[in-house]
């Protein structure tokens, strides 16, 4: 019995990994080749990306989004989880990075699932909405810098139809926004948006400690 969610040591994590998170083969090899980059702590924990999967799944997704693909571990995961029609329409301002997601894709026989657009995401997100595509989303995940969390959620917001789920990556920043004397502009920027998320009645919402905190909100 717990009042409150467990702290996770590093043998309740390595229980989790070890018991509990199924991860395909392909991602395994996509996760190994990432985290040898130098900023390959930005992709997902895996049992971040089975949960994901996992609400992907219980929604019934076909349409989703992502705003900040990487190297494409919570893309792929999320697209081994959709229906063979299913489709992510991935951002990301980094050839480099999207090659190789492109490629994981590839090997697992899905490049057919994966839309990816290079450049800015406000941008390409307000394109989307200047083709009418408000309401065409079912699930969407921001993963990108901090500074514009707030333009991707309104954007994202607009984009997922009613009954859609967004997802928000990094919305506890290792901590730092429950820390007064953290005042830099990422800690911030995170820290109002879980603040206008959580009042914001647009949006049934909660807070997932799994990661470094997702923030989940479905489109009413
Ligand atoms: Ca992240």
């Amino acid at each position: 019995m717990s009042a409150k969610t467990i702290a996770v040591t590093d043998a309740i994590w390595q229980y989790l990994i070890d018991v509990t998170v199924r991860e395909p083969a392909v991602l395994g090899k996509l996760r190994d080749e990432t985290s040898r980059l130098p900023n390959g702590g930005m992709q997902i924990s895996p049992e971040q990306g089975q949960f994901m999967a996992l609400l992907v799944e219980l929604i019934g997704a076909k349409r989703t989004l992502e705003v900040g693909t990487f190297t494409g571990y919570s893309a792929l995961r999320v697209a081994l989880a959709l229906p063979p029609e299913g489709r992510v329409l991935a951002c990301d301002v980094s050839e480099e990075y999207t090659n190789m997601a492109r490629r994981y894709f590839r090997e697992a026989g899905l490049e057919h699932k994966l839309e990816l657009r290079i450049g800015p995401a406000l941008a390409t997100l307000d394109a989307l909405l200047a083709q009418g595509q408000e309401g065409s989303f079912d699930f969407a995940f921001i993963d990108a810098d901090k500074a514009n969390y707030g333009g991707y959620y309104e954007r994202c917001l607009s984009l997922l139809r009613p009954g859609g789920l967004l997802g928000v990556d990094n919305t506890l920043w290792n901590g730092a926004v429950a820390d007064a004397s953290k005042r830099d502009p990422d800690t911030q920027a995170i820290r109002e948006l879980n603040a206008r998320v959580a009042d914001d009645p647009r949006v049934s919402a909660s807070l997932v400690p799994i990661g470094d905190g997702l923030l989940l909100a479905r489109k009413r």
